[in-house]
């Protein structure tokens, strides 16, 4: 019997004939196409390593935060200015001011800055200082907002819907590519699953990795802190992505001996463990480990 909307990865050329390998025989069966930011590439074999707050909380723990990720050999910063909050309660970010202070600690630091835009109408404001625009798992399906994110013209970061197939996050692609931006990394952060917060926040689903990258010529990357929330899980993870071809990482830091961050602190790893992870994955070569039938 064939359901009305069921799709599977048989339909991806049509689904995503932007971007999916079958429809693009120039990249052949596993080459990626690189998407640079600010000099920072993504999909070459060299993996990039991200790290950063949570949130921008205040100018000080940010800069803090950024000069200790520089120390520790990340390529580029990430945090949240616009905080998507499960409660309307929560901490909700710091708006405009903190994409200020990210453009400040990009100033001091020269790592290129990744950050979240989480509303179509507050695009053209994150695009004006951030280097990549990021669009949150909450809002993979948000189809103005991801066209907005196409069309302003910087790379974009487009994490995994927590519950979403390969084919909806890769459909979810094509609306930003259909504006014309091809510079789109993917980022695999943990789905839900049964087991969700007994033991982690969520499950890294290590297996889509090698599936991306068999079926879809864009970078993928990996973010082992929401996906685990759990700070010693963290560089384990981020080792097991890199194994399974992950072509980056992006890593939640907070220097806990200065300040406990409002936001995700129990995820947080050291600039210490960033300074092992970033090692570790700057020895490696993200080439194909895991190969995909
Ligand atoms: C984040 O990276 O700041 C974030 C909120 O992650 P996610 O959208 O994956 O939950
Ligand atoms: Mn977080």
């Amino acid at each position: 019997m064939k359901i009305a909307g069921q799709v599977s990865l048989a339909d991806l050329p049509r689904v995503c004939p932007l971007l999916c390998r079958s429809t693009h025989p120039e990249y052949g069966e596993a080459e990626t196409r690189a998407v640079e930011v600010r000099g920072v590439r993504f999909g070459d074999e060299r993996p990039v390593v991200i790290g950063g707050p949570c949130a921008v909380e205040t100018q000080e723990q940010t800069l803090n935060v950024a000069r200790a990720v520089r120390r520790a050999g990340a390529d580029m910063l990430r945090g949240g200015a616009y905080k998507p909050r499960t409660s309307p309660h929560d901490f909700q970010g710091t708006g405009r001011e903190g994409l200020r202070i990210l453009s400040e600690a990009r100033e001091e630091t020269g790592l290129p800055v990744v950050t979240e835009a989480t509303d179509p109408r507050m695009v053209d404001e994150v695009a004006e200082f951030a280097d990549m625009i990021q669009i949150g798992s909450r809002n993979m399906q948000n189809y103005p907002l991801l066209a907005e994110a196409g069309r302003v013209g910087k790379p974009v970061l487009l994490k995994r819907g927590m519950a979403a197939s390969l084919v909806e996050w890769l459909g979810a692609a094509e609306y930003i590519a259909q504006q014309g931006n091809p510079d789109i990394v993917l980022c695999e952060r943990g789905i839900k699953a049964f087991s969700n917060g007994e033991y982690s926040r969520f499950v890294l689903d290590l297996n889509v990795i090698p599936a991306v990258r068999a079926h879809t010529y864009l970078p993928v990357i990996v973010d082992p802190s929401h996906a685990t929330g759990v700070a010693t899980m963290v560089e384990p993870a981020s080792r097991a992505a890199l194994e399974f071809g992950a072509q980056g990482l992006i890593i939640e830091v907070a220097d806990l001996a200065k300040l406990r961050p409002i936001c995700d602190a129990i995820q947080a790893i050291t600039p210490e463990t960033l300074a092992s992870i970033a090692r570790f994955a700057h020895a490696n070569r993200a080439t194909e480990k895991v190969a995909f039938a």
